[in-house]
């Protein structure tokens, strides 16, 4: 399949120009063949052509962190806390309740209905972390769901301590270390842990990402979401491939988080959708840190699979180009998951591509909240449009 008449064209390739005008983008099955100028397109590209006349296109987006298996809302609680009440990490607990209630047909439906959601605004890869079943039986029951509806994994028995241990927070860590993640290491490829006050502490988020990285798990952290603590600087420590939120760091976090090759993965709608401040991704970007933008899709604090929203907000609030924007959301999030065959448009990468009802890139920021995702391809195949 050819791609032909691209206006703009981005395709993360460091040797390549940025964005190459006037392009086309090659497919062979389900991998990209070939990307480049038109007037270089190489003989024997066979298959049918699809004319884009003129739309930009772009990697699918790699939204590299989410919450997607739940059951229930919490819109009672957005609209208490817009009318002034405080976010607290206890919220969490309702989601656990009406989770653990819920049936596993139930839990598929509705996170694939999330997942197509997602998939029609762009994102062709996405994360997916358990951490409302909090328990032996739940946790690899929705494990099960995230492996069948994303494409990465990532055990989260470590996001807050559950109302039948809320007097013994360290037993709840020996379970979370012993056989919940005995049973649930099986079904990951991610060992993640809510490192804030009001969740887990230094130590106790040290244990569970230790124990993790011991069962032989890649380690990510959520840090510093609602104040300055050890998070992200146990993220550094760990080795962890991403610390996440980061909302509240100091310089010292920034530099020990680039230093140790950790991706800063930043959520901007949870801070829309708490009315919080947003992190600062200039002072990352200035200190060499690699950023990555992602949703937090949950149903507490950022309901939404909308990866151009979390764009138009990293550029217009958080002093973001367009372009590291769009990078972030693509290629980004790939080196979050430690990816290398997402993310970009290069021969042999997975041939996963949006196709904007726009000219540009810089339209995704520039146009906040239209819906300028037409045509997605995934794995080859023309998944929406
Ligand atoms: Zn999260």
């Amino acid at each position: 399949m050819l791609v032909d008449g691209i206006g703009e064209l981005v395709t993360n390739d460091p040797g390549l120009q940025p964005s190459v005008r006037d392009a086309a983008v090659a497919i062979d099955g389900d991998r990209i063949a070939w990307a480049g100028p038109r007037t270089w397109i190489p003989d024997g590209v066979a298959g049918p052509r699809i004319d884009v006349e003129g739309r930009a296109v772009l990697a699918g987006f790699v939204d590299a962190h989410t919450h997607l298996v739940f059951a229930g809302d919490r819109a009672a609680e957005f609209d208490a806390r817009m009318r002034g009440e405080p976010y607290a990490a206890g919220g969490i607990r309702t989601t656990v309740a009406a989770t653990r209630a819920a049936s596993d047909a139930e839990l598929t439906v509705s996170a694939r209905r999330l997942r197509a959601e997602a998939l029609r605004s762009g994102t062709t890869t996405m994360e997916v972390k358990s951490g409302y079943g909090l328990s032996v039986d739940d946790e690899p029951r929705l494990l099960r769901v995230a492996g069948e509806v994303g494409d990465e994994v990532t055990f989260l028995g470590a996001h807050v301590v559950p109302e039948e241990h809320a007097d013994d927070p360290d037993g709840y860590v020996d379970l979370v270390c012993g056989p919940m993640l005995d049973a649930c290491a099986p079904l990951s490829r991610w060992c993640d842990v809510f490192c804030e006050r009001g969740a887990f502490d230094e130590g106790r988020s040290r244990r569970v990402l230790s124990a993790g990285r011991d069962a032989g798990l890649g380690l990510r952290v959520h840090a510093n979401q609602l104040e300055r603590g050890p998070g992200a600087r146990l993220a550094a420590e760990m080795g962890a491939a991403s610390a996440d939120h980061l909302t509240h760091l100091t310089d010292e976090d920034r530099e020990a988080l680039a230093g140790a090759g950790v991706v800063a993965t930043l959520l901007p709608a949870a801070e829309l959708s708490t009315r919080s401040a947003w992190p600062d991704a200039r002072a990352l970007l200035d200190r060499g840190a690699t950023v990555a933008l992602a949703t937090d899709c949950n149903p507490g604090t950022s309901f939404t699979t909308s990866m151009p929203l979390v764009i138009a907000l990293a550029v217009s609030m958080m002093r973001m180009t367009p372009e590291e924007a769009v990078w972030s959301a693509t290629a980004g999030g790939a080196a979050a998951l430690r990816r290398d065959d997402v993310g970009r448009i290069v021969p042999g990468a997975r041939a996963d591509l949006i196709v904007l009802d726009a000219p540009s890139s810089v339209h995704l920021a520039y146009r906040p909240g239209v819906p300028l995702v037409g045509t997605v391809i995934r794995a080859g195949e023309v998944a929406v449009g």
